[in-house]
């Protein structure tokens, strides 16, 4: 697998992941928003294999919700955000573009979502889609895209 190294500011957290993201999402929730200290969340999704875990201990994983399905995790030195982790259902990653080096090779936004939450409206031309029923059936929708796609390729 072809992979980028990520890594907190401080560098106490580093991973690899897979060049190609499963998809690449905007997200308005306010909890992105409250974990990323940031007006949204400019994710990358990969799935179990895309990403290779680093070592125990280095990032506390949170959960911002109760029986959240994700469990959300900072650089336990500098605390940074850098690694999110399905805990429910297929596994599933999700890494902040900031962790990555590069971004000229990264796929554009697939879209943004839970955009009823959002703090600043975003003038470009992505779709749009408000509500967490909606926002996460895009999701899905994309997530399936990729992996069928995926599963074609190989
Ligand atoms: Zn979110
Ligand atoms: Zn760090």
């Amino acid at each position: 697998m072809e992979t980028t190294r990520c890594r907190c500011s401080c560098g106490h957290v580093q991973f690899n992941v897979a060049k190609t993201p499963l998809v690449r999402l905007c997200c308005h929730c306010t909890i992105c928003q409250d974990f990323n200290s940031a007006a949204y969340a400019d994710i990358l999704i990969y799935d179990g294999a895309g990403v290779e875990a680093p070592p125990e201990g280095r990032v506390a994983y949170k959960s911002y919700k109760s029986k959240s399905p994700i469990l959300r995790g900072k650089c336990a030195k500098c605390e940074d955000p850098i690694l999110e982790q399905s805990v429910k259902g297929p596994k599933l990653w999700i890494v902040p573009v900031s962790a990555l080096p590069e971004t000229a090779e990264l796929p554009n936004p697939a879209a943004h979502i839970y955009y009823e939450t959002r703090i600043q409206d975003v003038d470009d031309s992505l779709p749009k889609y408000t509500g967490a029923l909606k926002s996460n059936l895009v999701m899905m929708k994309h997530l399936l895209a990729a992996k069928v796609f995926k599963g074609r390729r190989s």
